[in-house]
């Protein structure tokens, strides 16, 4: 029987982490966790709650008190907030504008973590991220960081919002997405970064199915 590995895939935003892991999970049969989605649906239960976004002590109290969970339903990840399943309703600009504060501040990261190393156990797992290579999952069998050029980064977003109906400039997509970058990128506790054994891919003039295509080969090689 072939081992079951883990594959911890990390990057900036909207460098096509999520549609590629997801796309190689399930080439793979493997299990898909998209930590983004938790702290999606933590921003949301602050906003819920009007709690200050700059209170660190006050958004680590509301996300402790609300119960955010990832569950499989056939073979798609939702994401639930209590009993709410919030999927859809937690990719927006207003939660864009804020998640990186609300994921900035370390109690909210601890409860996270938790989780998602608890569902990685079993192995047989594909988890993108910011810090899935670098403090989730340090032992994971293949780490990868994908990169892309800011003006790939934004029209890819900008399509994606496009078609979810959202109305949103171009040159809006892109500050909102430096903005992200740089306090994921500065922030104390794990911020994004590349992993010292992580191997880099560029996505900018790649389509999805090469994308995954080049990191099941990668993966095929531990496998
Ligand atoms: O991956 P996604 O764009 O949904 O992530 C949204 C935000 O959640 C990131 O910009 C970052 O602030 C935070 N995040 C994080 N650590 C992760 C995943 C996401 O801090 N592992």
């Amino acid at each position: 029987m072939s081992k079951k590995i883990t594959i911890a895939i990390d990057g900036p935003a909207a460098s096509g982490k999520s549609t590629t892991a997801r796309l190689l999970a399930k080439k793979l049969g493997y299990l898909y966790i998209d930590t983004g989605a938790m702290y999606r649906a933590a921003t949301l239960a602050v906003l819920r709650a009007a709690v200050p976004v700059d209170d660190a002590g006050a958004v680590e109290e509301c996300v402790a008190q609300n119960h955010i969970h990832l569950e499989l339903i056939g073979d798609t990840q939702h994401t639930f907030l209590n009993e709410e399943d919030v999927s859809e309703r937690i990719r927006t600009p207003e939660i864009n504008r804020i998640i990186s504060i609300i994921a900035s501040y370390s109690g909210v990261r601890v409860q996270m973590v938790q989780q998602q190393r608890a569902l990685s156990r079993s192995g047989g797992v594909v988890m993108d991220g910011r810090d899935i290579g670098s403090v989730v999952l340090p032992d994971a069998d293949l780490k990868v960081f994908m990169v892309a050029s800011i003006e790939a980064r934004a029209r890819r977003r900008l399509k994606e919002l496009e078609e979810a109906q959202v109305s949103i400039s171009l040159e809006e997509v892109r500050r909102e997405i430096e903005n992200r970058d740089r306090i994921d990128s500065t922030r104390t506790h794990a911020p994004l970064v590349k992993a010292k054994d992580a191997r880099e891919l560029d996505t900018s003039a790649l389509s999805i199915e090469q994308q995954v295509d080049i990191i099941y080969g990668w993966a095929q090689e531990l496998i």
